[in-house]
């Protein structure tokens, strides 16, 4: 296992970090802990939790594994999505309690989905909360996650409130998200990447993504692994587990790694700005829109309708993970200006009038 130092930290933590929110059966809390074990044996050191996971299971699963492991041996990180101060400071009490831990190594302000929710963060006191809370001790390291793009994050590290990031990073958004991990790079702060499989959407379409892979990479999985890892401002890169091999799997992507040359980044770049007929690939371009409509997060979504040609994976992206109703998009008066500058020649507008008409 290759270790990479997080920010200015002074931890090192594993190059793949154990995410705990895709355990195939939530309920059974002892052997998906012994799974978190397992991947503490093959020498990941970063254990990645959060309240609701896996039917609020995660952080007492997480807790179950942690309290077997040597004390200094592991770095925890949970998150709070409060705004309210006091409710993140409840949440963070339940989370010592969960996890069985005096302090948490790397607490989140989570998921920050747009500035005006990051401002309510500050004005509603979660910020304040969390900076205390790191006074007292409670907390090492004060961190946010967020599917912001690239440009939005740059405001919120420029605040230098935080000491890193956990940011969606994939083969398939990178560019989305470029501008943004450089920026929080210059600040010498830690860089966690999250979903890097696409959601798993990356193996599903195995054979669409294998333009990814070198000779040298036996699968599509662990191609969209070195490349994550071959950005050298990325720390780890957090990878849900749901059984033993799948942590063989992404421990052995790393084995024997040597970044991939320029060239095949370059070979990337390309095969995704060109070849993905009718996929956003996140490269923002479309923006700013003058109705506020972030455009590439409803393209997002239709991507994901169009590699599993199931409008309830549509749905699902943009009810669990955007948190946009559908009718939302409604808000498009058809300017056009987005088609004009959209690097894929995307149909926008009609694919916002379909989602907004899409019955419940
Ligand atoms: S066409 Fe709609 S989504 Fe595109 S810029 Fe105009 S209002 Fe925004
Ligand atoms: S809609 Fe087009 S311009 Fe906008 S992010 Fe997607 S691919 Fe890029």
């Amino acid at each position: 296992m290759k270790y990479r130092a997080y920010g200015k930290t002074g931890k090192k933590i594993s190059a793949i970090a154990a995410g705990t929110m895709r355990f195939t059966d939530s309920s059974k809390i002892e052997e998906n802990a012994d799974m978190l074990l397992y991947a503490h044996e093959r020498g990941i050191n970063y254990f990645d939790t959060a309240p609701l996971y896996c039917d609020d299971k995660s952080e007492e699963t997480t807790g179950r594994a942690l309290r077997q492991m040597k004390a200094g041996s592991y770095y925890v990180s949970t998150k709070s999505s409060q705004s309210d101060g006091a409710a993140l400071r409840r949440d963070l009490e339940r989370s010592l309690e969960r996890l069985g831990v005096d302090r948490i190594h790397f607490f989140h302000i989570w998921c920050l989905l747009s500035l005006p929710a990051w401002e309510e963060r500050k004005s509603k006191g979660a910020v304040e909360a969390a900076l205390k809370a790191r006074d007292e001790g409670l907390i090492e390291h004060l961190v946010f996650s967020t599917h912001l793009p690239g440009d939005e994050m740059i405001d919120v590290i420029s605040e230098d409130i935080f000491e890193g990031v956990t940011v969606g990073y994939s083969a398939m958004n990178f560019m989305y998200r470029e501008k943004g991990i450089q920026a929080a790079a210059a600040k010498e702060m830690g860089v966690v990447t999250m979903n890097p499989l696409g959601g798993g959407l990356i193996p599903q379409h195995a054979e669409r993504f294998d333009f990814l892979r070198t000779p040298d990479d036996p699968d599509v999985v662990t191609a969209a692994l070195r490349f994550i890892c071959s950005n050298p401002h990325v720390t780890a890169a957090l990878v849900g587990f749901s059984s033993r091999e799948h942590v063989d799997q992404a421990v052995r992507a790393l084995d024997d790694f040597t970044p991939y040359p320029s060239a095949h980044i370059e070979h990337i770049r390309a095969q995704v700005m060109d070849n993905f007929d009718g996929l956003c690939t996140g490269c923002g371009y479309c923006l700013p829109c003058p109705q506020g409509i972030e455009i590439p997060k409803w393209m997002d979504a239709w991507n994901m309708q169009i590699l599993s040609g199931q409008e309830k994976d549509l749905r699902e992206r943009l009810q669990w993970h955007w948190w946009m109703p559908p009718e939302a998009a409604g808000a498009c008066v058809a300017c056009g200006l987005c088609e004009e500058r959209c690097t894929q020649h995307l149909p926008i507008m009609e694919r916002l009038e379909k989602i907004a008409a899409m019955k419940g």
